[in-house]
């Protein structure tokens, strides 16, 4: 007992430590070091520099929750706001949501990512970079996490947001159940001596594409392999086989500056939470890109799970709250799943599926199923289920333009600390949380117009709402303050005496 406590003195101790600092990692930092929690990322890359492209956007909910941390411009200014939702390339135009950001960004990820280490860089989270997680062990009180250097990291939580191959999800012996591949893909950053046939082509198999680098000389080649393979490491050999089975040439291809291959595996851990071990991001859920899902989600997962965490870490609410991490996350992963295997097979382009393609185009055309879709990809649609009761209870809040003592606010700027907020549309000083004080902002606010969520529509005014972190609203006020107790103590945890 004496031993263990001088060996656990001598590590270096944080609050929780994040296995990976891509993008789901790297949001995770941001959220709990807003929350003054000490958090540590670990990380194999040396900076953020990303071989090849990976993810090339960002959607209207990815865009909102950034917008709700105030680093929203960021981005914004860096990348080409277009519209960029579709299911299995059928655009989904979203300019007629009800949102400030009725759009996507078209954004590399390497930008991404960049722009999110620099936010967690200002919110001094330190990084063990060229650091590996070789391993680790829980016991009741915390992890003690390997690092390849031999040295270890003592942390009440681990968080793996390590990738696809998660090591902290097979340490943790958490299940990745799902299905096997139905189409590999190679991706690559090429010269070609001859003039490559641009633009999109869809084989029997599924989607081929050639497009211009940003250099305007150099291709982007996604392209479907003749057989499903499996590996990182495709060969020059490989690729110019591909393009053969798809061209009839290679286009001379050569100087090829990255090549990799992607699948459509689509699997998701069993469970997001091994005691004190957590999974999110693509550890937690891997799939085709078709629709360009995973970086979103990520990202969102970390949105969902840092508040939470937080409270359970400064002990202002029981570990029970991290259950509602993976009873509100885990059905929104199963859901991206099932669109992008729906995707990839609407995406083969023999006879029958074209026909099937050019029915779902057209339904896809009709005013309420676009909605409906393309509130589903562009992650507006998100409903937590908390019970029945007012459409906003689960949902996202929208960003109303308010009134307040102290001037206009919009509602996310309230969220910019990461704190919930109550927000007070009736009588001023109404709805007394006092208990709550410190932990839950009382906002007194006027708004006087119309209450429209996606798809939905207009809703009834509420007179209050009381608004999760995430954004999320976790109770709504009919005039009265029934149930509003109940709501503060699942959320925000016990009243605090005296
Ligand atoms: C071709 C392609 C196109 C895509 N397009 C899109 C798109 O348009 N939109 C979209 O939303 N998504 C897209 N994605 C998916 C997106 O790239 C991923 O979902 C996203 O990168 C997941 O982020 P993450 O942080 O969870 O995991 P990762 O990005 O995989 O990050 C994991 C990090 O952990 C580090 N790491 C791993 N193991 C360890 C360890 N043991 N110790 C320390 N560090 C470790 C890695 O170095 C890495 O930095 C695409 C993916 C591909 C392949």
């Amino acid at each position: 007992m004496h031993d263990e406590s001088a060996r656990t003195a001598a590590m270096t101790k944080h609050a929780v430590v994040i296995a990976g600092g891509g993008p789901t990692g790297l949001m995770l930092a941001g959220e709990l070091a807003l929350a003054r929690v000490d958090v540590a990322i670990v990380e194999r890359r040396a900076s953020q520099d990303l071989a090849g492209s990976r993810a090339g956007g960002l959607h209207s909910r990815t865009i909102e929750v950034l917008d709700q941390r105030g680093i929203a411009e960021r981005f914004l200014s860096q990348g080409r706001v277009m519209q960029v939702g579709g299911f299995a390339m059928i655009p989904l135009d979203i300019s007629d949501f009800p949102t400030r950001h009725n759009y996507g960004l078209a954004l590399w990820q390497e930008g991404i990512e960049r722009t999110l280490a620099t936010w967690v860089d200002e919110l001094a989270v330190p990084i063990y970079r060229e650091h590996e997680v070789t391993g680790f062990a829980q016991d009741d009180t915390g992890v003690d996490v390997e690092l390849s250097d031999g040295r270890s990291l003592r942390a009440k939580y681990l968080v793996g947001c390590d990738g696809g191959r998660s090591l902290i999800r097979k340490k943790a012996g958490i299940d990745f159940p799902g299905w096997d591949p139905s189409i590999s893909y190679l991706i690559a950053e090429v010269a070609m001596t001859e003039e490559p046939a641009w633009g999109i082509r869809r084989d029997e198999r599924g989607i081929n594409a050639l497009g211009k680098l940003e250099d305007g000389k150099r291709v982007r080649v996604v392209l479907n392999e003749p057989h499903v393979r499996q590996g990182d490491e495709p060969t020059l050999d490989d690729l110019r086989a591909a393009l053969i089975a798809v061209y009839g040439t290679d286009f001379g291809v050569h100087n090829v500056a990255y090549l990799s291959r992607f699948t459509d595996a689509a699997r998701q851990a069993a469970s997001y939470r091994e005691r004190r071990v957590l999974l999110a991001g693509d550890s937690a859920h891997a799939h085709s890109p078709a629709g360009g899902q995973g970086l979103n989600i990520g990202v969102q997962d970390a949105v969902n799970l840092g508040w939470k965490l937080a409270q359970v870490v400064n002990g202002t609410s029981p570990e029970s709250l991290l259950d509602t991490y993976q009873a509100e996350r885990h059905p929104i992963g199963a859901r991206v799943l099932k669109s992008t295997m729906a995707q990839t097979a609407l995406n083969r382009g023999d006879e029958r599926m074209k026909a099937l393609w050019e029915t779902m185009s057209e339904l896809l055309k009709m005013d309420e199923p676009r909605k409906r879709y393309a509130a589903m990809m562009s992650g507006l649609d998100i409903r937590y289920d908390l019970g029945t009761g007012h459409p906003l209870l689960g949902r996202r809040m929208p960003d109303l333009d308010l009134v307040t003592a102290n001037g206009p606010r919009r509602v996310f700027t309230l969220l910019h600390d990461a704190r919930p907020v109550l927000l007070n549309l009736g009588e001023p000083g109404a709805l007394d949380i006092a208990p709550w004080a410190g932990r839950v902002q009382r906002i007194d606010a006027r708004y006087a117009g119309v209450w429209e969520l996606p798809v939905l529509g207009a809703v009834a005014a509420p007179t209050a709402v009381l608004i999760r972190p995430d954004g999320h609203v976790a109770w709504v006020g009919d005039g009265t303050d029934h149930g509003l107790r109940d709501a503060l103590i699942i959320w925000f945890g016990p009243p605090n005496h005296g």
